[in-house]
């Protein structure tokens, strides 16, 4: 997708450091962090919801936020995995990813 702007960061287009990389998959840092790690997991393909992603990707995409939480040392005291999807959940980019949060309690779903 040209415009896309998870797929231009995919790309190398946008500069935005990998935190993890693979063939299927990276994980950047969240522009607008809503606590002390805020990490997007991102399908390098244009999978544009969680409705369009097999099993295989979701699992992946779960893998990698596990280890991702370890490594920012946060899978102890607990972190919190969303996946906005569709309109109603106020999906903003319609590329799929994974937020992981943490670092500070969270309350509620909002
Ligand atoms: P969602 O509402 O689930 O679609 O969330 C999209 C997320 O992408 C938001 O938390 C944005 O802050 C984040 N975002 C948008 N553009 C960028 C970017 N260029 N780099 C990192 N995060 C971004």
């Amino acid at each position: 997708m040209e415009s896309c702007v998870f797929c231009r960061i995919a790309r190398g287009e946008i500069p935005s450091p990998f935190l993890y990389e693979d063939s299927e998959l990276f994980a950047i840092r969240d522009i607008k962090p809503i606590a002390p790690t805020h990490i997007l997991i991102i399908p390098k393909a244009h999978v544009p919801t969680l409705g369009e992603a097999d099993v295989s990707l979701q699992g992946r995409m779960i893998e990698v936020a596990r280890e991702l939480a370890k490594k920012e040392g946060i899978a102890e005291r607990g972190y919190r995995l969303v996946v906005n999807t569709g309109r109603e959940a106020g999906q903003e980019v319609p590329h799929l990813h994974l937020h992981l949060i943490g670092g500070r309690p969270l309350r509620g779903l909002g």
